[in-house]
């Protein structure tokens, strides 16, 4: 077998399965694609390779086994050279709960562990396992390792991850803060390390994710000690269409006084809150600024509420990190809006923040650098890379266990 070493990571959502093949050692893409719309007569898998892009149709009935199954017949034909560097393959998984603090083979009782955590994370984790079960069935003769988006956050400490709710509900039913993003946050406060050229343990870094789904996290040493998601991704930051922290009681309120049953909650809350409910336009941030420069007033309040939002969270995590090294913009719209980045750090001039106007407009579509006047605390912008986390994290197990 000759050439690099390759990892197929797989990331398997609600209706849609993202994968990769990423050379772990440099972060190299050979392979980018998508199966969007599963379930639906529109259902397509799309990739990236060498410069060009392909479509195929799936059947509405393929489910993450049929797209699997698709890929295995391109991995005979046209992929077939990638497919014999192939050496481990990495999957994303939301929820890990408190048994995983770090990526982990997967046998037989993982699976069973990764099961026991769909209550806690009902619409992620099924997804999921399905996938890796397929993909098990599909390479039996290849490593396969799942990669949590709750480990890089085990780290909290317990009056961080604490509700102030009975003690009880954490006791028997493990109802505490979890946080998502791990993967992107331990990019983040790694490659802050590197550019600051200060030891990964001794960094203190706020990261920033901010795409559709939107976290942040305080990185103290290296390791999470807070982070806004919780139990579920619901809470903290303003989201595309999820509405972040509230007032519990309006829960009661919507349920008691207007009579919302649990699935209508479940919506309003995940699907019609966030930028999209405020700004009766979108979820998405290009479109809202491009709204608001037309002086769409829903799209130009719900913008101003993401970033004050933000800007207090910001805040609040210099507490616990007393230093920070880095203040770190990452997701779609952290690497690439300069407007939300502009907005939000105009709120903190009291920590000493202060951007370099032309360097915040200069940076977007994929680039990494400083965005803050010299002499001023450090600003980034680093492109995320999850998919590369969950490779290194893959090889460095399958390594193991060859
Ligand atoms: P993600 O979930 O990380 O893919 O991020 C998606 C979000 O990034 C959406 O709200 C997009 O509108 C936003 N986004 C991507 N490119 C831009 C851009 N050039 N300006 C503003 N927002 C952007």
């Amino acid at each position: 077998m000759s050439g690099p070493r390759l990892v197929l990571t797989i990331n398997c959502g609600s209706s849609s399965l993202k994968f990769t093949i990423i050379n772990p050692e440099t972060g190299e893409e050979r392979l980018k694609g998508q199966a969007d719309a599963l379930g639906s007569s529109s259902a397509a898998l799309s990739w990236q390779h060498d410069e060009k892009e392909g479509t195929q149709k799936l059947s509405p009935g393929d489910d993450y086994e049929g797209v699997i199954g698709a890929l295995v017949k391109r991995f005979d034909g046209p992929w077939s050279a990638l497919r014999e560097q192939l050496r481990a393959i990495g999957h994303r998984v939301v929820h890990g709960g408190e048994q995983f603090a770090d990526s982990t083979l997967i046998n037989d009782s993982v699976v069973s562990a990764i099961r026991a955590c769909c209550e806690l994370a009902p619409l992620h984790n099924p997804a999921a396992l399905q996938g890796i079960q397929a993909s098990l069935l599909a390479f039996p003769e290849l490593p396969q390792v799942a990669v949590f988006d709750t480990a890089f956050h085990q780290s909290l400490p317990d009056y961080a991850y604490l509700y102030a709710l009975p003690y009880s509900l954490y006791r028997d039913h493990q109802l505490r803060r979890y946080g998502m993003h791990g993967s992107s946050h331990r990019y983040i406060g790694e490659r802050s390390a590197e550019i600051l050229k200060t030891p990964t343990d001794k960094i203190n870094v706020i990261s920033a994710h901010l795409g559709n789904g939107a976290s942040l996290c305080a990185i103290k040493n290296g390791k999470s000690v807070d982070t806004s998601m919780g139990l579920t991704p619901l809470e903290g930051l303003v989201m595309g269409s999820r509405c972040g922290d509230l007032d519990p009681g309006l829960l009661l309120h919507l349920g008691e006084a207007l009579d919302y049953s649990l699935a209508e909650l479940e919506q309003l809350l995940n699907r019609n809150s966030g930028l999209l409910g405020i700004s009766e336009l979108s979820n998405d941030c290009r479109e809202l600024e491009e709204a608001m420069g037309k002086g769409h007033a829903g799209a130009s309040l719900a913008l101003k509420l993401f970033c004050y939002r933000l800007a207090k969270y910001i805040a609040a995590y210099t507490v616990p990190l007393k230093r920070v090294d880095s203040l770190v913009f990452t997701g779609g719209i952290g690497e690439n809006s300069s407007w939300v980045r502009r907005e939000t750090i105009g709120w903190l001039s009291q920590l000493g923040y202060q951007l370099d106007n032309k360097r915040n407009e200069d940076i977007r579509f994929g680039s990494e650098g400083q965005i803050s006047k010299d002499g001023t605390p450090d600003i980034l912008v680093i492109p995320t890379r999850e998919d590369w986390v969950i490779a290194r994290d893959t090889i460095r197990l399958a390594n193991r266990a060859l």
